[in-house]
């Protein structure tokens, strides 16, 4: 298979509330992916679906498939666990298709650990202000105790932002998801990824990406 053509895994984190999710959609008009649906414990929100945004399910169905050694990466995150299963990552690499994962940052060390050449982007809020007002104003019927908890892990994530790969400001969803796919695409552009094209071509080949 040509190299362009294997599947990356491609990491978007952030805090809580910087909008990872509308950015992913905003991607999927730029680019082909498979997103990864997570497994989590949480409650689910009035706006969510099972099987589309989570993998909804208990504790003890959580326990079972960390047991059943079905997850790539789990993490507690403000009292519940989420998870990434084995499957959602490896079913798409194999088919050759790119797979976003959005995580949190203790999930995103994890990955970098399972697939060094994964490529991590950290989404920074334009400004906490903005980041509280996203959080107040997503209508996910949480108490200001679980606001003021997620805030307070924000500023514990944005501070590890200096060890990812990437990290860009989400103002504007459409805008973040064009820098992120500049970003992908000028890696797949570089020179060490591309020279075996320059052969096929020398060779008589017509090259289609
Ligand atoms: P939320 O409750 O807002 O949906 O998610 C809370 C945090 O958990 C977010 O930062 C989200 O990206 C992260 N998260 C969601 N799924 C996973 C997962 O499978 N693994 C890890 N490590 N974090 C996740």
């Amino acid at each position: 298979m040509d190299k362009a053509k294997q599947g990356r895994v491609i990491v978007i984190a952030g805090p809580s509330g910087v909008g990872k999710g509308t950015v992913i959609g905003a991607l999927k008009a730029l680019r082909d992916f498979r997103v990864s649906v997570s497994h989590t414990t949480r409650g689910i929100r009035p706006s969510e679906a099972d099987g589309v945004s989570y993998h909804f399910v208990t504790r003890e169905q959580f326990r079972a498939l960390v047991d059943e050694g079905l997850m790539l990466e789990t993490t507690c995150y403000q009292g519940n666990y989420y998870g990434t299963s084995r499957t959602a990552v490896e079913d798409a690499l194999a088919l050759g298709q790119d797979v976003v994962l959005d995580i949190e940052v203790e999930g995103a060390r994890n990955v970098r650990r399972a697939f060094p050449d994964a490529i991590e982007f950290f989404l920074l809020p334009p400004s906490m202000e903005a980041l509280e007002r996203r959080l107040r104003g997503r209508n996910s019927g949480e108490d200001e105790q679980t606001i003021q908890g997620r805030l307070a892990q924000a500023r514990v994530e944005i501070a590890c932002a200096p060890e990812f790969d990437y990290i860009v400001v989400n103002d504007v969803a459409q805008q973040a998801a064009a820098d992120i796919s500049g970003c992908l695409c000028a890696l797949a552009c570089r020179a060490e990824e591309r020279a075996p094209l320059a052969e096929r071509v020398l060779a008589g080949e017509t090259i289609t990406l």
